[in-house]
């Protein structure tokens, strides 16, 4: 059945201002799961209006941290006890296998929140040692206002949550944007949250394409913009938040470089790579996409990856047997074939898939798995972010040179190496110019580690403490006693 969703304004569920809707797709099979308003500036406005609103409202207000806490706990309660319909909708609207949703997506965007609400009682400022006689001089972080939090349709909920959970932790009041693609378990979020008991006001959900993000971004009342998405996105809301001079965080693509050393344990530096590179069929801003190998083992390597990638078993991720899910939309689908082509026809050897799957698969947006080797670092696959299951395997001789050419990217939001020597990957970790390095691993997340990126793949940090002092602002007190 289509369900009819409605934006979230004030406490009330009301339709978008123009009338239009967009329809949100199941990426397994094309069939439309829901009709969804498209936002446009005036429900923006009316958003941000209801959330500056709920801003000065004594109830949110004065609002005493430890209560705070309690309603972010209720949430996070919330979305536990609706944790199977939640990972179903994810499912459905994003794509990714139900193994994922419901063991990564959902229990992080619960946990993400409790981390944030034991903050709620821990945000403190300082004194300082002025030497003005007969004065005393102290800091207090304060909440910014209205916070516009953009968010993509690789992890909804999970970003969505990530963003959210520290912004309400400092006090602030939101207007959540998800990626059209994936509006669905935000619009969820957002009912829990009222659920939960936040105030009206304090969550307001708009959904649509860009015009609606493009409306919170260059709205004077919204003090803070935290974006995660596309580069190119990031620029024109950098450059749109000039204006206002509003503060922007920007989380956006990657290209992550992994370097397999001479002596890393092969075996599992396939399966991590493996895992590392098509968790979410590639849609996953820290992926590992660039496989720097040595050369005695890069055979040994490619061999193995291309032979572990070629028996993945592709399917829609409602599908217990399922390990990988399709991609996001035709429109993605489409890109990357157009790059898995630039590698083809830049001389790179295709080791395994190469296109999408036909036969049951066919309806949906399914990429099969795809490894290259004998990749160089100026070819397109090797430089620009594909965002699916596509893996470039590039060899080296110099351990030394290898830095420089995995430093040799726009991008730098993860990296990792794997190898048995514990001074070169200490060493290598300090020289790699990445927000994140990983060792001998997965590229996992947790609310306590920071997550953020050098270069094109933005600034600010998220995650950890780094998340209240993104949706802060320090102001210096002073006494004359
Ligand atoms: P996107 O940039 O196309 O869209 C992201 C969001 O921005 C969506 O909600 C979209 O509607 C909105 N938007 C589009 N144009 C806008 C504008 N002019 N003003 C304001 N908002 C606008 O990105 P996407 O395709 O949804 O997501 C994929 C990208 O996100 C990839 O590049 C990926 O690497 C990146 N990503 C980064 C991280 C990270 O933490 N660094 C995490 C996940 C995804």
């Amino acid at each position: 059945m289509v369900s009819t969703e409605h934006l979230l304004i004030d406490g009330k569920h009301v339709p978008g201002s123009s009338g239009s809707c967009f329809d949100s797709v199941n990426p397994a099979d094309g069939t439309v799961l829901a009709r969804v308003p498209t936002g446009n500036a005036d429900d923006g406005s009316h958003a941000v209006a209801a959330a500056s609103a709920a801003f000065e409202s004594p109830e949110w207000r004065d609002l005493m941290p430890a209560a705070r806490a309690r309603l972010l706990w209720r949430l996070a309660d919330l979305i536990e006890a609706r944790a199977s319909e939640l990972a179903l909708l994810e499912t459905s609207d994003q794509g990714q296998p139900l193994s994922i949703a419901a063991n990564v997506s959902i229990p992080f965007a619960a946990e993400v929140i409790r981390y944030y609400a034991g903050w709620c009682t821990k945000i403190e400022g300082s004194t300082a040692p002025v030497s003005v006689p007969g004065t005393f001089f102290y800091t207090r972080r304060e909440p910014l206002g209205v916070c516009a939090l953009i968010t993509p349709w690789n992890f909804p909920l999970m970003i969505a949550a990530w963003k959210l959970a520290p912004a309400l932790a400092t006090g602030n009041t939101v207007v959540l944007k998800p990626a059209e693609e994936t509006p669905l378990s935000t619009l969820f979020l957002g009912r829990l949250a009222l659920e939960a008991g936040f105030p009206a006001g304090v969550v307001n959900v708009v959904t649509g394409g860009p015009e609606a993000g493009a409306a919170l971004v260059a709205h004077p009342d919204v003090r803070k913009v935290s974006f995660t998405g596309s580069t190119e996105v990031g620029k024109s809301i950098q450059r749109a938040a000039a204006d206002n001079l509003t503060r922007v965080s920007l989380e956006l693509g990657g290209k992550a470089p992994s370097i397999i050393a001479p002596d890393a344990d092969i075996d599992a530096a396939v399966t991590g790579n493996l895992q590392g590179a098509l968790l979410n069929s590639g849609q996953v801003c820290k992926a590992y996409t660039r496989f720097y190998v040595a050369r005695p083992v890069a055979e040994e390597f490619t061999e193995k990856l291309s032979q572990a990638a070629a028996s993945i078993k592709l399917g829609p991720g409602s599908a217990p047997e399922t390990e990988l899910g399709p991609l996001v939309s035709a429109r993605h689908i489409a890109d990357v074939e157009r790059l898995v082509a630039t590698g083809v026809a830049d001389g790179a050897e295709l080791r395994t898939g190469g296109r999408r799957s036909d036969g049951p698969l066919a309806d949906g947006y399914f990429f099969q798995p795809t490894v290259f080797s004998g990749v160089r670092d100026d070819m397109t696959i090797a430089r620009e972010e594909i965002f699916g299951p596509v893996l470039s395997v590039l060899t080296y001789d110099d351990p030394d040179e290898v830095v420089a050419r995995a430093n040799d990217s726009d991008y730098g939001l993860a990296a990792a190496i794997w190898t048995n020597n514990l001074s070169y990957a200490h060493r290598t970790a300090a020289q790699l110019r990445a927000g994140t390095v990983y060792v001998n691993m997965l590229p996992l997340l947790d609310p306590a580690a920071i997550h953020g990126g050098f270069g094109a793949s933005g600034f600010g940090r998220e995650l950890g403490p780094a998340g209240i002092e993104e949706f802060t602002e320090d102001k210096g007190v002073w006494l004359g006693l």
